[in-house]
């Protein structure tokens, strides 16, 4: 019998996703086929249906929070065997060989548009085809739906905020209280920092204190932001809406940083004073390393980091789509497949 991989594809630009079958791609002597069992569903992937970096390939299967069993693997695969459980970010494969390969820094690829896991066909699956190196061995004891949210939302939060010793408690900002910045605040918690949540929702207080935080600014409070001013060693901005730089980056001490994580949509505009008096830098970062990743997920368990998750089943991809883009998730949603539709 012929296998067939079942998926959810959106067929052109902005469309909803529709059931799609494919045949499985080819098993190169590197790669590994995973039977997949869960999949979130993050803001990434609503950007490339609607094609906002220019890139996508349709039929497009998205989905790049995957976890699932290795069912087959490729004649050079070292470490993995049939039958492991793995997971699976954004990044599925590397060129391996350009300088920031071999640097260990496989998230600057060369070749990173081609490295998605969704290419050529995503998560939103029954399986999915990835470099083996590029798949990773989960601890035994984490549930698959939180180990499918750190993969690309934990790591996004952690590879920025794990850096840099200043030889005194840090104090870190995060701005943005929703799928990456709810992991944010505890990841900043775990790691010891003084961690202040800043938001524009109120009602996102109590959680947010909840979570670690241990003080709440509303990102409007212009007298608390000024009280603040030169205290923080580092914003970490996970938000999608427009604020006041200006005041924000005050709030940065000598030598400080913002960093922008996600892929927000809104322009940064500043009166660069304070930024050049206090030695200030505006920074990105993006996913982490395969070091990193190995890193966060044990450090993920060790210190009981606990994604926030709405369950829902895979048939039901494009009423959770609506969801996150009316920001009605709290915080990330995990697709969950149907066994019945594994038929690979
Ligand atoms: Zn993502
Ligand atoms: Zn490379």
């Amino acid at each position: 019998m012929k296998s067939v991989v079942l998926g959810y594809a959106a067929m052109a630009k902005g469309q909803e996703l529709k059931q799609f079958d494919y045949e499985p791609p080819k098993l190169n002597g590197h790669d590994v086929r995973v039977a997949i069992t869960h999949c979130g569903l993050c803001y990434t992937d609503i950007h490339a249906i609607d094609d906002y970096f220019g890139i996508t390939n349709f039929p497009f299967v998205p989905g790049h929070e995957i976890v699932g069993q290795v069912s087959e693997i490729g004649s050079e695969v070292t470490g993995l065997r049939k039958g492991d459980r793995v997971g699976i970010g954004w990044q599925g494969r590397s060129c391996m060989e350009c300088e920031w390969c071999l640097k260990g820094e496989e998230q600057l690829c060369k070749d990173i548009a081609k490295a998605a896991a969704w290419s050529p066909y995503g998560g939103f699956s029954s399986s999915i085809t990835v470099d083996s190196r590029f798949a990773y061995s989960l601890p035994a004891s984490m549930p698959s739906e939180f180990a499918a949210v750190l993969l690309c939302a934990g790591i996004t939060v952690y590879s920025p905020l794990r850096s840099t010793e200043t030889g005194h408690r840090r104090k870190v900002g995060i701005v943005g209280v929703g799928g990456l910045g709810h992991l944010a605040i505890q990841f900043a918690h775990a790691l010891d920092c003084e961690v202040t949540a800043i938001s524009s929702s109120p009602d996102k207080e109590e959680q947010a204190l909840a979570l670690g935080a241990d003080h709440f600014v509303m990102a409007e409070d212009k007298g608390t932001l000024r009280n603040m001013n030169l205290s923080l060693d580092m914003l970490l901005y996970t938000g999608h809406s427009a604020i006041d730089w200006t005041r924000l980056l005050n709030t940065l001490r000598n030598n400080g940083k913002l960093v922008m994580v996600g892929f927000s949509t809104v322009p940064v505009t500043f009166e660069p004073l304070e930024l050049v008096v206090h030695q200030m830098s505006i920074t990105g970062s993006l996913l982490g390393s395969r070091m990193v990743m190995r890193e966060m997920l044990a450090f993920a368990q060790e210190r009981g980091i606990k994604p926030q998750i709405e369950f829902m089943p895979m048939s039901q991809v494009n009423e959770a789509i609506r969801r996150v883009k009316e920001g009605r998730a709290r915080y990330r949603i995990v697709l969950v497949n149907d066994s019945a539709r594994l038929r690979t």
